[in-house]
Order: C-alpha cells, then sequence, then structure tokens
C-alpha cells in the first residue's frame, strides 16, 4: 500500500519494494541499489532524471518534488542477502537518486541498507552529494571493518555561485570538502567525484586544479571525472537550464550534444585538461576505487 506524505515542499510516497538490489548490464559494478526515486537536489544536469518517466512522472516538474520512498528496503535486502543465490557481489549505492538527499534525513534508509550489508559482510560503494553521509559515519566503520566500503562524493567546481545554478539544493563545495575530511578523519576510504564536467562551465585547467587540490587537503586518496551526457530527459533540463542561465553556450551545445555523448574530441580535450590539473597530486584514478578495480568503478552522471 503507498502512502503519500507531504514533507516540506514535497510530496513523498512511501512505497514498499518488491526488490532492492538491482541487476545492473553494461557497467563496471554488478548490483545497485536506491533507496529513493527522483531526488530533492535537482541538478540541471542529471542523468537519472530520466528514471522517473519510467514511472510515468515528469523527469523535469516532478524529479525533484515528488519522491518515492522504499520504506521496507532494509527488511527486503536482508532476505536478499540471505538467499543462497547471493554470491556477494560489490554494490554500489546511489546510482539513480541521491542516497544522502534530504530524506535520508527523516527516514533513515540509508542508513539501515548500509548496516545490513554489514551485518551481511558485502562491499559496496556509495556516491552523494550531500554531506549529510557523515551522520552514518558509525556504521560505515562497522562496514569498512566487515566487508570494506568507499564513499564518493561529487564536486564538480569550487565556484559556489555556479554550484548553486548547477546543484540548486546541494550543500556548496567547502561544506562537501569538510565531509570528506571528516570521513577521511574517520578511516573511511573516501573520493571525489569531479562529475559531471560541463563544457565551458567547469572545465577550465585552473579550476580543475583547484578541485584536484582541494580534494586532496581534504584527506580525499581518489578522484575522478566524467564529461557532461545528455538523455533526452538531461538534455530537456539542461538546454533549459543554458537557454535561462547562459544563453551564449546554446548554441555550442547544439552542436556538441546531437547526440546522447559529447564528440570524442571534446572529451578527449577535456581529459588531457584534467590530466594536467591532476599532476602533482597523489590522488589515485577512478580505477582504483577499491581493490578490485574492475568490478567497482563508478561512471554515474
Ligand atoms: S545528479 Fe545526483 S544529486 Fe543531482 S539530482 Fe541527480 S541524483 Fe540527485
Amino acid at each position: 500500500m503507498e502512502v503519500k506524505r507531504r514533507i516540506g515542499r514535497i510530496d513523498c510516497i512511501e512505497i514498499e519494494a518488491k526488490s532492492v538490489l538491482n541487476r545492473v548490464r553494461g557497467m563496471p559494478f554488478d548490483w545497485s541499489i536506491n533507496p529513493y526515486r527522483g531526488c530533492y537536489h535537482q541538478c540541471v544536469f542529471c542523468y537519472a532524471r530520466r528514471t522517473h518517466t519510467f514511472l510515468e512522472k515528469s523527469g523535469i516538474g516532478d524529479w525533484g518534488s515528488l519522491l518515492y520512498a522504499k520504506v521496507n528496503a532494509p527488511a527486503v535486502l536482508r532476505r536478499e542477502l540471505a538467499s543462497p543465490r547471493w554470491r556477494g557481489a560489490h554494490v554500489a549505492i546511489g546510482t539513480a537518486t541521491d542516497p544522502y538527499q534530504p530524506l535520508e534525513g527523516h527516514y533513515k534508509i540509508t542508513r539501515r541498507v548500509l548496516a545490513e550489508l554489514a551485518r551481511a559482510r558485502t562491499e559496496a560503494h556509495l556516491i552523494t552529494r550531500s554531506p549529510l553521509v557523515v551522520r552514518d559515519r558509525d556504521v560505515l566503520q562497522e562496514l569498512s571493518r566487515a566487508a570494506g566500503v568507499s564513499v564518493c562524493i561529487s564536486l564538480p567546481t569550487l565556484d559556489a555561485d555556479l554550484a548553486r545554478k548547477i546543484e540548486p539544493t546541494v550543500a556548496p563545495p567547502r561544506q562537501r570538502l569538510r565531509a570528506v575530511r571528516m570521513l577521511a578523519d574517520a578511516g573511511i576510504r573516501v573520493g571525489v567525484a569531479i562529475a559531471p564536467i560541463l563544457p565551458h562551465l567547469t572545465d577550465d585547467e585552473i579550476g580543475l586544479r583547484e578541485v584536484f587540490a582541494a580534494a586532496s587537503a581534504a584527506g580525499a586518496y581518489m578522484a575522478w571525472h566524467t564529461v557532461l551526457n545528455l538523455n533526452e530527459v538531461a538534455r530537456e533540463s539542461y538546454f533549459g537550464f543554458l537557454r535561462a542561465e547562459f544563453p551564449s553556450l546554446v548554441a555550442a551545445h547544439e552542436v556538441y550534444y546531437r547526440r546522447k555523448y559529447a564528440p570524442k574530441a571534446l572529451v578527449e580535450d577535456i581529459g588531457a585538461r584534467v590530466a594536467r590539473a591532476r599532476r602533482g597530486n597523489t590522488l589515485r584514478p577512478r580505477e582504483t576505487i577499491a581493490a578490485q578495480p574492475q568490478r567497482v568503478q563508478l561512471k554515474l552522471f
């Protein structure tokens, strides 16, 4: 049975999930867990907005205001992890929603999911933009001891004004760096995802170097990047943003994004800038996110 609650300016529908572990194909990890559907953060570039259309909801108007909480997820996960069919593969948490968006302060579903993974000694890799993750240092330490865990905090820029425009409800960059420091101090493997890099907005070498340096200074052990890609819903969201905030960039993006992915030349050009920007710090690249790198690269939005 679904229960609809109004929390602040959002509607949250409490749902009973039939399964929690989702088999993933074509990605560098085998299983994913998303405790929520939709995301209050409403990042303008969000690749996961498209998932709302699977529910016949809008990935533009409903994505940040009509959210779903899988309230039975910890209990279902316990059953799934106890199944003889479960082989103990690595699990990625937060591939299609932010597991520490504000709803998590109320429901604590992600926290209880982590506890179940620790109980079942199942390694996990979590990605978020939210400093709320530091609340769960105790359970992350427990999972770290039991099986291993890494946390990745997404931080595309240190420019607080730009961050406010592209990730409207996410904590400012400095707060995210503080969260990196607190996790590192707690002994948790923590990295930074410069993701996604936005052409002409966050792709300058100096800005990238500053992000790498700040991540390293905060205690991150690794950092990786992705370049913006736009499925049909993300495209509508991102072009709406450009038209409102940076209209002079619209024409260039119409050329870059004739398809979902940016052209190879642009991706390589940004990649070369990233390689120069990360020189001189000790951050490991994405391949070393965990002990078995071929299983656990997190290439998300
Ligand atoms: S990019 Fe992540 S944090 Fe931003 S809206 Fe999408 S799921 Fe939420």
